[in-house]
Formats: structure tokens, C-alpha cells, sequence
């Protein structure tokens, strides 16, 4: 019997995680039980959100519980099959978990078929989670129109650039907040936005005055903190807010304090929703045909930044995701 490794939740972390809230733990590579198989995992999706999911506490998941694998969605290969549906070879992709083999009955579990020309990695990004986050938050959230000005923050990551692409595919003004002139100038040159403000450059405010000359229409949010709060001062009249997520308050060890701007919403006569991508599970196929389509057509660019590693590095790599080391998804492929 072969050996498998796994990261088990060893401890809740305070601010950022450390190695030492995980165990790495020797396994014996599963056997499937009948109407079960076994995926080796060749990669793992890394997300800001693991970082919530190892809090105790309320949220839109359950938290992983001391001692179970950490949870991942994941891609891998079928070794070994007991179901009628699931064959060895197949390339499947569920929340597998952070590990290198994983047991599943197939809930939740799809199979993929990889496009010419796309790698298996944007099956974690733009055709997985990421593009449907991106499609319907800014689609059926943010309600977005022809000609809107859409400002998506976190834009040079996974969510926030493909939310940039989609508002130039529907004919909106689309401008990015990101971190640096690197990922400034890549939104521009390389994504087709109109506009991208580095938050770290030194005056968000001004910036963000500049490049949104008519206001915007829909405030697309990953990253919350200051760029939300200096966002809300720029809304047009009936502006949607999206809450999408803020990685700028992950690590946080007190409670955060709310946008002071929050009033520009009564100004603006605008709304401020949140949403949990899983909540559109029933029309994921609608957004994987039309995603799919805009990548075939060249008009929808995958970004993804993919790390070559051994299971060990996931805790670093994970950190990468709070230092912004990524630009597009960030994907741990094992080596
Ligand atoms: P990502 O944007 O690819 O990676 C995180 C990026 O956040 C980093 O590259 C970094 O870029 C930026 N960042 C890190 N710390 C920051 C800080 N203190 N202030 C401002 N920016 C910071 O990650 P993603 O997977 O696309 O996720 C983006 C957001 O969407 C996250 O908040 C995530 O939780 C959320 N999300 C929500 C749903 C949902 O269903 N609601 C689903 C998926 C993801 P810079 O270099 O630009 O700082």
C-alpha cells in the first residue's frame, strides 16, 4: 500500500496562518468501497476563502473541524473506480481537499474535458468557480447594463479579472483597482481595461476620481477595507455595490469597522448585496456554455498563476494570496 499525504486543520489560526495550524499526515492511499473511486489530485485551487474556512464560527459553509483534511476544490485523475459513472483516467474535478489521493462517491464531483488550447488549470479559474463568481456577481447581482462604468477591486486576480473582461464583452467601461504598476499596466495592455488605479500608489481617492470621470454603476468588491470605503464616494445615481468578498480583513484579529462612506449609498439611492457564488449551483452550466464560448473566441483571456510544487508548499503558497504574489488564479499543481 502506497502512502498519501494530507493537510489536517490542527489549530484555528489568529491573523495569518502559519504552517503549524495544519499536521501533515501519512495516509495510506485509499481503496474504493463499491459506488465509490479514487482521484490522485493533480491541482489544487487556492483561495482567499480558505482562510474564513478555518474559523470557528457562522458563515456560508461549515468550518473545517480540528483534525479534518483541509477543505480544496481541486482537479485530479480517477486511479481506481467502484462507480458506474466515474472511470480510471478520468480528469475530475470536486472538493477533494488538500491532500493527494481523495475517496469520493462523485457528489459534487464533475467530470472535464479539457479544450484544445486551455490548460487544466483554468477549470479552478475562469471555467470554474472564479469565472462563475465573476459571471454572476457582475451579471445577476450587479444587473450590469451597456455603457455602465463597472470598478472591480482585486482586479489582477482571479475573480477581479475575469469581472473586467466580462463588462468589456457587454460593452460597459471597465476599470481595475490593483496592487501595483505591474498589474496596472497588464489590466490595460494585456485584459483591455479602460482604466487601472494602483490602491498603493498613494491617493486612492484622487485616482479614483480621475478614471471615473461619469461615476460608476457597479462597485464589484473582493478586496473591501479602504478601496471599498473610497469606492462608495464614486457611485452614480442607482449604483449597484456588489460584496463579493474582502481579503483585506481575512487576516484580521478584531472585528473590521464598516465603510464610513456607507451614506453615499443613500445619496446614490444605491444597494449593497452580497452573494455566495454555490447559491447559482443550478445554473452553472449556463455560465460554463457561455464562458467556455468567450474563450474559444479569444475574448475572454484565462489568467492563472500556476505554483509547480510538492503538498508541503501549500502553506506558503496559500500566504501568496494575502502577499498578491498572483496575478490571475492562483493554483498549486503537485508535482
Ligand atoms: P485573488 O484576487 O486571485 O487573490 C487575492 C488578491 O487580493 C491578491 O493577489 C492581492 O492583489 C489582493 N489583496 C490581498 N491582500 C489585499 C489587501 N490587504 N488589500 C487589497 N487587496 C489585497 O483571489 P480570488 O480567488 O479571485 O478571490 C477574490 C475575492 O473574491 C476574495 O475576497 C474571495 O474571498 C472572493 N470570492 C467570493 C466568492 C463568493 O461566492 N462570494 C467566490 C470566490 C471568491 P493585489 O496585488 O492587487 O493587492
Amino acid at each position: 500500500m502506497s502512502a498519501s499525504r494530507q493537510f489536517r486543520l490542527a489549530s484555528r489560526p489568529v491573523g495569518e496562518v502559519k504552517a503549524s495550524d495544519w499536521d501533515l499526515v501519512q495516509a495510506e492511499v485509499p481503496e474504493p468501497g463499491e459506488g465509490e473511486f479514487v482521484v490522485e489530485v493533480t491541482h489544487l485551487s487556492i483561495d482567499p476563502a480558505m482562510r474564513g474556512w478555518m474559523n470557528e464560527g457562522r458563515s456560508y459553509v461549515p468550518p473545517v473541524q480540528i483534525g479534518e483534511v483541509m477543505r480544496a476544490l481541486a482537479l485530479g485523475r480517477v486511479l481506481a473506480s467502484r462507480h458506474p459513472q466515474f472511470a480510471e483516467g478520468d480528469l475530475v474535478q470536486g472538493a477533494f481537499g488538500v491532500q493527494e489521493h481523495a475517496v469520493s462517491d462523485g457528489s459534487g464531483v464533475q467530470k472535464i474535458t479539457v479544450a484544445q488550447g486551455v490548460s487544466p488549470a483554468a477549470y479552478l479559474g475562469v471555467l470554474g468557480m472564479t469565472g462563475m463568481t465573476a459571471y454572476f456577481g457582475l451579471l445577476d447581482v450587479g444587473r450590469l447594463q451597456e455603457g455602465d462604468t463597472v470598478l472591480v477591486s482585486g482586479a489582477a486576480g482571479a475573480v477581479g479579472a475575469t469581472v473586467g473582461q466580462i463588462a468589456k464583452i457587454k460593452g460597459a467601461r471597465a476599470v481595475g483597482v490593483a496592487g501595483g504598476p505591474e498589474k496596472c499596466r497588464l489590466l490595460v495592455e494585456e485584459l483591455g481595461f479602460d482604466a487601472a488605479v494602483d490602491y498603493k500608489a498613494g491617493d486612492l481617492h484622487a485616482d479614483l476620481r480621475e478614471h471615473t470621470p461619469e461615476r460608476i454603476n457597479v462597485l464589484f468588491d473582493n478586496v473591501g477595507g479602504e478601496v471599498l470605503n473610497q469606492g462608495l464616494t464614486r457611485l452614480a445615481h442607482g449604483a449597484r455595490v456588489v460584496i463579493c468578498g474582502a481579503i483585506s480583513q481575512y487576516n484580521n484579529t478584531e472585528a473590521p469597522s464598516g465603510p464610513s462612506n456607507y451614506m453615499a449609498l443613500l445619496v446614490s439611492r444605491a444597494t449593497m448585496t452580497g452573494f455566495v457564488v454555490f447559491d447559482y449551483a443550478d445554473r452553472y452550466p449556463e455560465a460554463a456554455a457561455q464562458l467556455s464560448q468567450w474563450v474559444t473566441e479569444g475574448r475572454l483571456t484565462s489568467l492563472e498563476h500556476t505554483v509547480r510544487g510538492d503538498i508541503e508548499t501549500f502553506p506558503s503558497v496559500l500566504l501568496e494570496l494575502f502577499k498578491g504574489t498572483n496575478t490571475g488564479k492562483l493554483v498549486l499543481e503537485l508535482a
